[in-house]
């Protein structure tokens, strides 16, 4: 009998549910029929989802292939080679560039080790994590596949749910941190251009609003000038790659 009270007492907190407001969304994948709703969550602003490669606003491919981002990975899921620059006609600046490229998603865990690691801000990371594959070739995305396409938005692959907006953020990353957690530097460009979007404004920092607006007036770094004139450097050598 007391089994039975046990039951019923469970059934009454699932029938109890069913008139609570819903916490789950109405996602279907991009498979809805007409008249479904098929919503997707709106993301945090630093997500950390699928790759891209990125290109300097002249065209120019960012990565030289120094493989930095593949020795930092903890799941081994890059492959990187590099190759010289034809002089004539070169894929990069400098002498080298990412010649083979290609990150296993079977394995990535979306750290964004590879991303901090990178000299260039080649490789960063998009919003997008709805993607899914039958086969594990599809899982091996290709320089071609994570290269940015000549408006310098991601390539939109045909198992890829993209929605409006979503290949916009790709370089979050890089508004979010500062040198070595110096507040110091935060508001302050440190990065180079990109095709399609030109020099990314930086976000204010991660401390307080008050504070964040003081920064990114300046105030702190005019107060200690040797630090701007550093920030200053810093700013300029990336923006001339
Ligand atoms: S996000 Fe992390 S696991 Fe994925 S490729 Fe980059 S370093 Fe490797
Ligand atoms: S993506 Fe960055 S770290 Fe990786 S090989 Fe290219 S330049 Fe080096």
């Amino acid at each position: 009998m007391a089994e039975l009270t046990d039951y019923i007492k469970g059934f009454a907190v699932t029938f109890k549910k069913l008139f609570e407001e819903r916490v789950t969304g109405d996602y279907r994948g991009g498979m809805a029929k007409a008249g479904q709703p098929d919503e997707k969550r709106p993301k945090v602003e630093r997500l950390h989802g699928r790759h891209v490669l990125n290109r300097y606003e002249d065209g120019m491919e960012k990565c030289i292939g120094c493989e930095l981002c593949a020795g930092v990975c903890p799941a081994k899921c890059i492959h990187v080679r590099g190759a010289d620059n034809d002089p004539d006609n070169p894929t990069s600046p400098g002498e080298r560039f990412g010649y083979v490229y290609e990150i296993n998603y079977l394995r990535c865990i979306h750290c964004d080790l590879c991303v901090e690691a990178c000299p260039t801000q080649a490789i960063t990371e998009s919003k997008l994590f709805e993607f899914s594959f039958t086969n594990r070739d599809d899982a091996i995305y290709t320089r071609d596949e994570l290269l940015v396409g000549d408006d310098g938005k991601p390539r939109q692959l045909p198992w890829e749910d993209w929605r409006e907006g979503e290949d916009e953020m790709t370089s979050g990353w890089m508004r979010a941190t500062s040198p070595s957690g110096d507040h110091r530097y935060e508001g302050i460009v440190q990065w180079s251009g990109e095709l399609g979007y030109g020099v990314r404004a930086p976000e204010l920092g991660q401390s307080a609003d008050a504070a964040d607006a003081a920064i990114a007036a300046g105030a702190e770094l005019d107060a200690d000038p040797a630090v701007g004139a550093d920030a200053d450097a810093e700013t300029s050598s990336g923006g001339d790659r």
